[in-house]
């Protein structure tokens, strides 16, 4: 398993629980929960997105994104190509997310789950 290291301190993740995602220039980024916090309190929160692109609000957005989309590609015979990009662009971004990071983090439970057995 690939280590997953914080952006501001450089040191391992090691539970998805700690993991935050954020952009940063529109490249992904990944921080502790603390880091993170301190990194948007500095000076660094010019450059790094406030809304975390593992958090909940993201997921459900990229979620509702992909429905819409749907309706879309059904619906309208014009500018496939424009809807595509506008509500797919935030759910390709969430799955690259989970593909360079998330995946990488070991679940809290699961590690619990090892422990028993
Ligand atoms: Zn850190």
């Amino acid at each position: 398993m690939k280590q997953i290291y914080c952006e501001e301190c450089s040191c391992s993740i090691d539970s998805k629980d700690d993991l935050i995602i954020a952009s940063r220039f529109f490249i992904p980024v990944a921080y502790h929960r603390a880091c993170y916090a301190e990194v948007l309190k500095g000076l660094k929160t010019f450059f790094v997105d406030n809304v975390p692109i593992n958090g909940a609000a993201a997921t459900l957005t990229s979620f509702f994104s992909v429905i819409i989309w749907a309706l879309f590609m059904l619906t309208s015979m014009e500018y496939k190509i424009l809807w595509t990009i506008l509500f797919l662009t935030l759910p390709i971004y969430r799955l690259l997310a989970w593909y360079l990071f998330e995946r990488h983090v070991p679940d809290e439970k699961s590690e619990e789950f090892i422990n028993k057995m």
